[in-house]
Protein backbone atom coordinates (compact mmCIF):
# COMPACT_ATOMS: atom_id res chain seq x y z
CA UNK A 1 0.00 0.00 0.00
CA UNK A 2 1.60 3.36 -0.87
CA UNK A 3 0.30 7.00 -0.82
CA UNK A 4 -0.86 7.83 -3.73
CA UNK A 5 -0.76 12.04 -4.07
CA UNK A 6 2.81 12.96 -3.65
CA UNK A 7 4.03 14.90 -0.71
CA UNK A 8 1.66 12.96 1.47
CA UNK A 9 3.41 11.17 4.28
CA UNK A 10 3.62 7.26 3.28
CA UNK A 11 3.91 5.92 6.61
CA UNK A 12 2.03 7.67 9.84
CA UNK A 13 2.30 6.55 13.23
CA UNK A 14 -0.47 7.23 15.84
CA UNK A 15 1.02 7.16 19.37
CA UNK A 16 -2.10 6.35 21.79
CA UNK A 17 -4.65 3.91 20.86
CA UNK A 18 -7.37 5.51 22.66
CA UNK A 19 -10.47 8.04 21.22
CA UNK A 20 -8.06 10.98 19.68
CA UNK A 21 -5.73 8.50 18.08
CA UNK A 22 -8.25 6.37 16.83
CA UNK A 23 -10.49 9.24 15.12
CA UNK A 24 -7.28 10.51 13.80
CA UNK A 25 -6.59 6.93 12.07
CA UNK A 26 -10.25 6.37 10.97
CA UNK A 27 -10.17 10.29 9.37
CA UNK A 28 -6.57 9.36 7.36
CA UNK A 29 -8.09 6.45 5.99
CA UNK A 30 -11.63 8.32 5.13
CA UNK A 31 -9.08 11.19 3.88
CA UNK A 32 -8.16 8.52 1.10
CA UNK A 33 -4.27 8.04 2.70
CA UNK A 34 -3.35 5.06 1.19
CA UNK A 35 -0.11 4.50 2.86
CA UNK A 36 1.34 2.62 5.83
CA UNK A 37 -0.39 3.32 9.41
CA UNK A 38 0.72 1.88 12.42
CA UNK A 39 -0.70 2.58 15.32
CA UNK A 40 1.26 2.13 18.98
CA UNK A 41 -0.43 1.90 22.26
CA UNK A 42 0.48 1.07 26.09
CA UNK A 43 -2.80 -0.66 27.12
CA UNK A 44 -3.26 -3.98 25.41
CA UNK A 45 -6.60 -3.52 24.26
CA UNK A 46 -8.28 -1.71 21.15
CA UNK A 47 -9.80 1.48 21.42
CA UNK A 48 -12.50 2.06 23.96
CA UNK A 49 -14.89 4.21 25.31
CA UNK A 50 -13.93 5.46 28.47
CA UNK A 51 -16.91 7.45 29.32
CA UNK A 52 -19.28 4.94 31.00
CA UNK A 53 -16.05 3.58 33.15
CA UNK A 54 -17.50 5.70 35.59
CA UNK A 55 -21.06 5.32 34.89
CA UNK A 56 -22.47 2.54 33.21
CA UNK A 57 -19.90 -0.03 33.56
CA UNK A 58 -20.07 0.28 36.97
CA UNK A 59 -24.28 0.30 36.98
CA UNK A 60 -24.21 -2.82 34.90
CA UNK A 61 -26.14 -0.91 32.24
CA UNK A 62 -23.25 -1.53 29.78
CA UNK A 63 -20.23 -4.71 29.46
CA UNK A 64 -17.09 -4.26 28.65
CA UNK A 65 -17.98 -5.36 25.08
CA UNK A 66 -20.13 -2.68 24.36
CA UNK A 67 -17.35 -0.36 24.73
CA UNK A 68 -15.25 -0.96 21.77
CA UNK A 69 -15.08 1.75 19.31
CA UNK A 70 -15.94 0.89 16.02
CA UNK A 71 -13.86 2.71 12.76
CA UNK A 72 -16.77 3.17 10.01
CA UNK A 73 -14.01 3.32 7.51
CA UNK A 74 -11.29 0.22 7.58
CA UNK A 75 -8.34 1.57 8.96
CA UNK A 76 -6.46 -1.15 7.49
CA UNK A 77 -3.65 -0.52 10.60
CA UNK A 78 -0.54 -2.07 12.10
CA UNK A 79 -1.60 -2.32 15.49
CA UNK A 80 1.08 -2.38 18.14
CA UNK A 81 -0.67 -2.74 21.43
CA UNK A 82 0.58 -3.62 24.96
CA UNK A 83 4.14 -1.39 23.74
CA UNK A 84 5.02 1.51 26.14
CA UNK A 85 7.02 4.47 23.81
CA UNK A 86 9.65 6.12 25.49
CA UNK A 87 11.26 8.39 23.02
CA UNK A 88 11.27 10.69 20.23
CA UNK A 89 13.98 12.09 17.91
CA UNK A 90 12.48 14.75 15.15
CA UNK A 91 15.49 15.10 13.42
CA UNK A 92 15.75 11.30 12.40
CA UNK A 93 11.69 11.11 12.80
CA UNK A 94 11.83 7.88 14.88
CA UNK A 95 10.09 6.59 17.81
CA UNK A 96 11.48 4.30 20.12
CA UNK A 97 10.11 1.51 21.83
CA UNK A 98 10.48 -0.11 25.12
CA UNK A 99 13.29 -2.94 24.44
CA UNK A 100 15.05 -0.52 21.83
CA UNK A 101 12.76 -1.18 18.93
CA UNK A 102 12.66 1.89 16.60
CA UNK A 103 9.72 3.00 14.36
CA UNK A 104 10.37 5.55 11.31
CA UNK A 105 7.60 8.17 10.35
CA UNK A 106 7.07 10.52 8.17
CA UNK A 107 4.20 12.09 9.78
CA UNK A 108 3.19 11.48 13.34
CA UNK A 109 0.14 11.77 15.58
CA UNK A 110 0.68 12.18 19.09
CA UNK A 111 -2.13 11.04 21.01
CA UNK A 112 -1.15 9.97 24.56
CA UNK A 113 -3.66 11.46 26.64
CA UNK A 114 -3.78 11.82 30.74
CA UNK A 115 -2.94 9.30 33.80
CA UNK A 116 -4.45 10.06 37.05
CA UNK A 117 -2.60 12.30 39.51
CA UNK A 118 -1.20 11.13 42.69
CA UNK A 119 -1.09 12.86 45.49
CA UNK A 120 1.96 12.26 47.91
CA UNK A 121 1.34 9.79 50.31
CA UNK A 122 -1.81 8.53 48.95
CA UNK A 123 -1.35 4.19 50.02
CA UNK A 124 -1.75 3.53 46.19
CA UNK A 125 0.24 -0.26 47.15
CA UNK A 126 -2.96 -0.65 48.93
CA UNK A 127 -5.75 -3.02 47.28
CA UNK A 128 -8.75 -1.28 48.77
CA UNK A 129 -7.30 2.17 47.13
CA UNK A 130 -8.50 3.06 43.62
CA UNK A 131 -7.71 5.39 40.42
CA UNK A 132 -10.04 5.25 37.55
CA UNK A 133 -8.66 5.62 34.15
CA UNK A 134 -8.85 2.04 32.08
CA UNK A 135 -10.67 -0.92 31.65
CA UNK A 136 -9.23 -2.70 34.38
CA UNK A 137 -9.63 0.11 36.77
CA UNK A 138 -12.99 0.19 36.51
CA UNK A 139 -13.43 -4.03 37.30
CA UNK A 140 -11.37 -3.57 40.32
CA UNK A 141 -13.53 -0.69 41.54
CA UNK A 142 -16.33 -2.99 40.49
CA UNK A 143 -15.00 -5.84 42.44
CA UNK A 144 -14.54 -3.72 45.56
CA UNK A 145 -18.38 -1.67 45.47
CA UNK A 146 -19.63 -5.17 45.27
CA UNK A 147 -17.78 -6.06 48.94
CA UNK A 148 -18.39 -2.86 49.97
CA UNK A 149 -20.09 -2.99 53.45
CA UNK A 150 -19.24 0.14 54.91
CA UNK A 151 -18.49 3.39 53.27
CA UNK A 152 -16.99 4.62 50.19
CA UNK A 153 -14.54 7.37 50.31
CA UNK A 154 -14.31 9.24 47.34
CA UNK A 155 -11.27 11.68 47.37
CA UNK A 156 -11.79 14.30 44.68
CA UNK A 157 -15.14 15.52 43.41
CA UNK A 158 -14.44 16.40 39.62
CA UNK A 159 -15.65 14.53 37.13
CA UNK A 160 -14.60 11.14 38.54
CA UNK A 161 -15.50 11.64 41.75
CA UNK A 162 -18.99 13.21 41.04
CA UNK A 163 -20.27 9.94 38.44
CA UNK A 164 -18.62 7.88 40.88
CA UNK A 165 -20.71 9.27 43.85
CA UNK A 166 -23.64 8.66 41.81
CA UNK A 167 -23.13 5.19 40.73
CA UNK A 168 -22.71 4.39 44.15
CA UNK A 169 -26.41 5.50 45.08
CA UNK A 170 -27.48 3.71 42.45
CA UNK A 171 -25.78 0.77 43.66
CA UNK A 172 -27.31 1.32 47.25
CA UNK A 173 -24.11 2.55 48.84
CA UNK A 174 -22.64 5.04 51.05
CA UNK A 175 -20.75 7.43 49.96
CA UNK A 176 -18.74 10.56 51.33
CA UNK A 177 -17.03 12.78 48.42
CA UNK A 178 -13.96 15.10 49.83
CA UNK A 179 -12.58 17.74 48.06
CA UNK A 180 -10.21 20.70 48.21
CA UNK A 181 -12.49 23.06 46.71
CA UNK A 182 -15.82 24.75 48.04
CA UNK A 183 -18.37 23.42 45.06
CA UNK A 184 -18.29 20.39 42.95
CA UNK A 185 -16.89 20.58 39.45
CA UNK A 186 -15.60 24.06 40.30
CA UNK A 187 -12.89 23.61 36.99
CA UNK A 188 -16.01 23.11 34.95
CA UNK A 189 -18.29 24.95 35.96
CA UNK A 190 -17.48 27.33 38.48
CA UNK A 191 -18.52 27.85 42.11
CA UNK A 192 -22.22 29.14 41.47
CA UNK A 193 -23.41 25.92 39.37
CA UNK A 194 -20.84 23.44 41.31
CA UNK A 195 -23.09 24.56 44.86
CA UNK A 196 -26.61 23.50 42.52
CA UNK A 197 -24.42 20.06 41.51
CA UNK A 198 -23.52 19.82 45.19
CA UNK A 199 -27.36 20.50 46.03
CA UNK A 200 -28.17 17.57 43.82
CA UNK A 201 -25.94 14.83 45.63
CA UNK A 202 -26.85 16.08 48.87
CA UNK A 203 -30.87 15.74 47.71
CA UNK A 204 -29.45 12.24 46.38
CA UNK A 205 -27.86 11.04 49.68
CA UNK A 206 -24.02 11.30 49.25
CA UNK A 207 -22.15 13.23 51.91
CA UNK A 208 -19.86 16.19 50.95
CA UNK A 209 -16.85 17.56 52.60
CA UNK A 210 -15.35 20.22 51.26
CA UNK A 211 -13.10 22.78 51.20
CA UNK A 212 -10.65 20.32 52.89
CA UNK A 213 -7.68 18.07 51.41
CA UNK A 214 -6.59 15.07 52.59
CA UNK A 215 -3.61 15.50 54.89
CA UNK A 216 -2.93 11.27 56.14
CA UNK A 217 -3.74 8.30 55.72
CA UNK A 218 -4.29 4.81 57.70
CA UNK A 219 -4.24 1.91 56.05
CA UNK A 220 -3.08 -0.52 58.77
CA UNK A 221 -6.39 -1.43 60.40
CA UNK A 222 -9.70 -3.46 59.14
CA UNK A 223 -10.98 -0.17 57.98
CA UNK A 224 -9.05 2.66 55.74
CA UNK A 225 -8.72 6.02 57.84
CA UNK A 226 -8.61 9.45 55.72
CA UNK A 227 -7.56 12.32 58.05
CA UNK A 228 -8.72 15.89 56.60
CA UNK A 229 -6.61 18.52 56.67
CA UNK A 230 -9.61 20.10 59.29
CA UNK A 231 -8.75 17.57 61.88
CA UNK A 232 -12.35 15.04 60.65
CA UNK A 233 -11.28 11.73 60.24
CA UNK A 234 -13.60 9.88 57.98
CA UNK A 235 -13.33 5.96 57.39
CA UNK A 236 -14.54 3.21 54.90
CA UNK A 237 -13.68 0.01 53.27
CA UNK A 238 -12.91 1.43 49.52
CA UNK A 239 -11.81 4.41 48.47
CA UNK A 240 -11.16 5.92 44.95
CA UNK A 241 -9.34 8.77 44.07
CA UNK A 242 -9.66 10.98 41.06
CA UNK A 243 -7.52 14.44 41.59
CA UNK A 244 -7.36 15.12 38.03
CA UNK A 245 -4.59 14.24 35.60
CA UNK A 246 -1.05 14.74 33.96
CA UNK A 247 -0.82 15.00 30.27
CA UNK A 248 1.44 11.53 29.07
CA UNK A 249 4.52 13.37 27.83
CA UNK A 250 7.48 11.66 29.80
CA UNK A 251 8.46 9.87 26.43
CA UNK A 252 8.94 13.37 24.96
CA UNK A 253 11.45 15.09 27.17
CA UNK A 254 14.21 14.98 24.98
CA UNK A 255 12.22 15.26 21.88
CA UNK A 256 12.78 19.20 22.08
CA UNK A 257 9.06 19.50 22.00
CA UNK A 258 7.26 21.77 24.56
CA UNK A 259 5.72 19.79 26.74
CA UNK A 260 4.95 22.34 29.19
CA UNK A 261 1.55 20.99 30.71
CA UNK A 262 0.54 18.89 27.38
CA UNK A 263 2.61 18.73 23.92
CA UNK A 264 2.46 22.39 22.61
CA UNK A 265 0.67 22.80 19.40
CA UNK A 266 -0.36 25.69 17.03
CA UNK A 267 -4.04 26.62 16.07
CA UNK A 268 -3.57 23.90 13.08
CA UNK A 269 -2.80 21.21 15.99
CA UNK A 270 0.82 20.51 14.29
CA UNK A 271 3.36 20.72 17.09
CA UNK A 272 5.24 23.71 17.68
CA UNK A 273 8.87 23.21 16.03
CA UNK A 274 7.58 20.06 14.32
CA UNK A 275 5.81 20.18 10.66
CA UNK A 276 5.66 16.45 10.59
CA UNK A 277 3.67 16.04 14.08
CA UNK A 278 0.60 16.84 14.64
CA UNK A 279 -1.22 16.55 18.36
CA UNK A 280 -4.84 15.57 19.49
CA UNK A 281 -7.14 14.70 22.46
CA UNK A 282 -6.14 15.57 26.62
CA UNK A 283 -2.27 15.61 25.77
CA UNK A 284 -2.21 18.49 23.60
CA UNK A 285 -2.14 22.12 24.68
CA UNK A 286 -3.33 25.00 21.71
CA UNK A 287 -4.96 28.00 21.25
CA UNK A 288 -8.41 27.83 19.80
CA UNK A 289 -9.05 31.28 18.26
CA UNK A 290 -12.42 31.48 19.40
CA UNK A 291 -11.11 31.75 22.74
CA UNK A 292 -8.56 34.07 22.40
CA UNK A 293 -4.32 33.06 22.00
CA UNK A 294 -3.81 31.32 25.40
CA UNK A 295 -2.78 27.57 24.22
CA UNK A 296 -5.41 25.47 26.72
CA UNK A 297 -5.94 21.58 26.88
CA UNK A 298 -9.19 20.44 27.00
CA UNK A 299 -9.82 17.19 28.62
CA UNK A 300 -13.63 16.13 26.79
CA UNK A 301 -14.60 13.36 24.93
CA UNK A 302 -15.55 14.99 22.14
CA UNK A 303 -12.32 17.40 22.05
CA UNK A 304 -10.61 13.67 21.64
CA UNK A 305 -12.56 13.16 18.42
CA UNK A 306 -12.99 16.54 16.69
CA UNK A 307 -9.08 17.04 17.77
CA UNK A 308 -8.46 13.32 16.48
CA UNK A 309 -10.08 14.48 12.92
CA UNK A 310 -8.73 18.01 12.52
CA UNK A 311 -5.11 16.50 13.34
CA UNK A 312 -5.27 14.11 10.93
CA UNK A 313 -6.80 17.14 8.12
CA UNK A 314 -3.41 19.02 9.27
CA UNK A 315 -0.81 16.43 8.57
CA UNK A 316 -2.45 15.79 6.18
CA UNK A 317 -2.96 19.35 4.71
CA UNK A 318 0.73 20.50 5.53
CA UNK A 319 1.82 22.59 8.26
CA UNK A 320 1.64 25.72 5.77
CA UNK A 321 -2.09 24.99 4.25
CA UNK A 322 -3.29 23.10 7.57
CA UNK A 323 -6.13 25.55 9.23
CA UNK A 324 -7.22 26.24 12.48
CA UNK A 325 -8.99 23.83 14.39
CA UNK A 326 -11.57 26.43 16.19
CA UNK A 327 -14.38 24.01 18.17
CA UNK A 328 -16.86 24.88 20.43
CA UNK A 329 -15.95 22.17 23.42
CA UNK A 330 -18.56 20.47 24.60
CA UNK A 331 -19.46 17.89 27.63
CA UNK A 332 -21.84 16.02 28.99
CA UNK A 333 -22.48 14.19 32.39
CA UNK A 334 -25.28 12.62 34.39
CA UNK A 335 -25.58 12.10 38.30
CA UNK A 336 -28.51 10.96 39.97
CA UNK A 337 -30.26 10.99 37.03
CA UNK A 338 -29.73 14.93 36.15
CA UNK A 339 -28.05 15.24 32.93
CA UNK A 340 -25.32 18.21 33.20
CA UNK A 341 -24.29 19.79 29.88
CA UNK A 342 -21.93 22.30 28.80
CA UNK A 343 -21.25 24.34 25.58
CA UNK A 344 -17.89 26.61 25.14
CA UNK A 345 -15.42 27.48 27.77
CA UNK A 346 -18.01 28.33 30.86
CA UNK A 347 -15.21 29.24 33.16
CA UNK A 348 -14.11 31.57 31.39
CA UNK A 349 -16.40 33.90 31.85
CA UNK A 350 -16.73 35.40 35.02
CA UNK A 351 -20.24 36.72 35.05
CA UNK A 352 -22.66 34.26 36.10
CA UNK A 353 -26.55 33.95 35.09
CA UNK A 354 -29.63 31.69 34.85
CA UNK A 355 -31.01 32.10 31.40
CA UNK A 356 -34.05 30.03 32.49
CA UNK A 357 -35.58 27.43 35.14
CA UNK A 358 -34.10 27.74 38.80
CA UNK A 359 -31.48 26.53 40.98
CA UNK A 360 -34.30 25.32 43.32
CA UNK A 361 -35.43 23.02 40.91
CA UNK A 362 -32.24 21.75 39.56
CA UNK A 363 -33.37 22.41 35.99
CA UNK A 364 -32.15 25.31 34.31
CA UNK A 365 -30.05 26.85 31.90
CA UNK A 366 -26.92 29.49 33.36
CA UNK A 367 -24.70 31.43 30.34
CA UNK A 368 -21.10 32.33 31.54
CA UNK A 369 -20.13 35.74 30.11
CA UNK A 370 -17.07 38.38 29.85
CA UNK A 371 -17.42 41.94 29.32
CA UNK A 372 -16.48 43.32 25.62
CA UNK A 373 -12.83 44.78 26.15
CA UNK A 374 -13.34 48.47 26.63
CA UNK A 375 -16.62 48.35 27.67
CA UNK A 376 -18.52 48.56 31.38
CA UNK A 377 -21.50 49.08 32.88
CA UNK A 378 -25.28 47.58 32.80
CA UNK A 379 -26.16 46.69 29.47
CA UNK A 380 -23.04 47.12 27.93
CA UNK A 381 -22.22 44.07 25.61
CA UNK A 382 -20.39 40.86 27.06
CA UNK A 383 -19.26 38.33 25.06
CA UNK A 384 -20.85 34.75 25.59
CA UNK A 385 -18.24 32.36 26.93
CA UNK A 386 -20.00 29.49 27.48
CA UNK A 387 -23.70 27.98 28.80
CA UNK A 388 -24.47 25.56 31.39
CA UNK A 389 -27.90 23.52 31.55
CA UNK A 390 -29.18 21.11 34.12
CA UNK A 391 -31.92 18.74 32.79
CA UNK A 392 -32.39 20.96 30.13
CA UNK A 393 -30.69 19.64 26.99
CA UNK A 394 -33.40 20.57 24.26
CA UNK A 395 -33.33 24.38 25.25
CA UNK A 396 -29.60 23.88 25.38
CA UNK A 397 -29.32 23.37 21.86
CA UNK A 398 -31.01 26.86 21.16
CA UNK A 399 -28.70 28.97 22.69
CA UNK A 400 -25.60 27.31 21.94
CA UNK A 401 -24.91 29.04 18.46
CA UNK A 402 -24.18 32.08 20.26
CA UNK A 403 -21.43 30.86 22.00
CA UNK A 404 -18.43 33.31 20.89
CA UNK A 405 -20.23 35.84 20.13
CA UNK A 406 -21.45 38.99 21.74
CA UNK A 407 -24.62 39.67 23.35
CA UNK A 408 -26.19 42.31 25.17
CA UNK A 409 -27.08 41.48 28.67
CA UNK A 410 -30.75 41.97 30.17
CA UNK A 411 -30.30 43.38 33.60
CA UNK A 412 -33.62 41.95 34.57
CA UNK A 413 -31.96 38.33 34.00
CA UNK A 414 -31.14 37.00 37.55
CA UNK A 415 -27.89 36.53 38.80
CA UNK A 416 -26.94 32.82 39.96
CA UNK A 417 -25.26 34.36 43.23
CA UNK A 418 -28.78 36.24 44.12
CA UNK A 419 -31.25 34.12 46.37
CA UNK A 420 -31.95 32.08 43.74
CA UNK A 421 -29.06 29.71 44.70
CA UNK A 422 -29.21 27.17 47.63
CA UNK A 423 -26.37 25.64 48.68
P1 LIG B 1 -11.07 16.77 37.58
O1 LIG B 1 -12.40 16.78 36.90
O2 LIG B 1 -10.02 17.75 37.18
O3 LIG B 1 -11.36 16.95 39.15
C1 LIG B 1 -10.39 16.79 40.14
C2 LIG B 1 -10.95 17.34 41.45
O4 LIG B 1 -10.10 16.94 42.52
C3 LIG B 1 -11.02 18.85 41.47
O5 LIG B 1 -12.26 19.25 42.00
C4 LIG B 1 -9.87 19.22 42.41
O6 LIG B 1 -10.09 20.42 43.13
C5 LIG B 1 -9.90 18.06 43.37
N1 LIG B 1 -8.65 17.92 44.10
C6 LIG B 1 -7.40 18.19 43.66
N2 LIG B 1 -6.52 17.91 44.62
C7 LIG B 1 -7.22 17.45 45.69
C8 LIG B 1 -6.87 17.00 46.99
N3 LIG B 1 -5.59 16.98 47.38
N4 LIG B 1 -7.84 16.60 47.85
C9 LIG B 1 -9.14 16.64 47.45
N5 LIG B 1 -9.53 17.07 46.23
C10 LIG B 1 -8.58 17.45 45.36
O7 LIG B 1 -10.38 15.33 37.44
P2 LIG B 1 -10.97 13.85 37.61
O8 LIG B 1 -12.30 13.88 38.27
O9 LIG B 1 -9.85 13.09 38.25
O10 LIG B 1 -11.20 13.37 36.14
C11 LIG B 1 -10.08 12.98 35.36
C12 LIG B 1 -10.31 13.24 33.89
O11 LIG B 1 -11.38 12.45 33.39
C13 LIG B 1 -10.65 14.69 33.62
O12 LIG B 1 -9.90 15.06 32.52
C14 LIG B 1 -12.11 14.65 33.24
O13 LIG B 1 -12.41 15.64 32.26
C15 LIG B 1 -12.26 13.26 32.65
N6 LIG B 1 -13.64 12.76 32.82
C16 LIG B 1 -14.64 13.40 32.18
C17 LIG B 1 -15.93 12.95 32.32
C18 LIG B 1 -17.03 13.66 31.60
O14 LIG B 1 -16.76 14.52 30.77
N7 LIG B 1 -18.29 13.33 31.87
C19 LIG B 1 -16.22 11.88 33.15
C20 LIG B 1 -15.17 11.25 33.83
C21 LIG B 1 -13.87 11.70 33.64
P3 LIG B 1 -9.42 21.79 42.56
O15 LIG B 1 -10.15 22.10 41.32
O16 LIG B 1 -9.69 22.75 43.67
O17 LIG B 1 -7.97 21.49 42.35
Amino acid sequence: MTSAVPGRPEHIVVVGASTAGHAAAERLRESGFTGQLTIVGQERHHPYNRTPLSKQLLTGQYQAKDLALHAYTPLQATWRLGCRVLGLDTTRRVITLDGAEEIGYDGLVIATGVHPRVLPGTPMHHPRVHLLRSLEDAFEIDQALGHSTSRVLVIGGGFIGCELASTCRARGLDVTVIDASATLLTRALGHELGAVVGDVHRDAGVRLHLGTGVSGWDESGRVLKVQLEDGEVLTGDTAVVGIGTVPRVEWLTSSGLDVTDGVLADATCHAVGATDVVVAGDVARWPNPLFGPTPRRVEHWINAIEMGQAAADSLLAGAEAARPFTPVPRFWSEQHGVKIQSVGMPTLGSHVRVLEGSAQSRQLIASYTEPEPGTHGPGQPERLMGLVALDNAARLLDYAPLVGSMIATDPSVPNLTTPAHTA
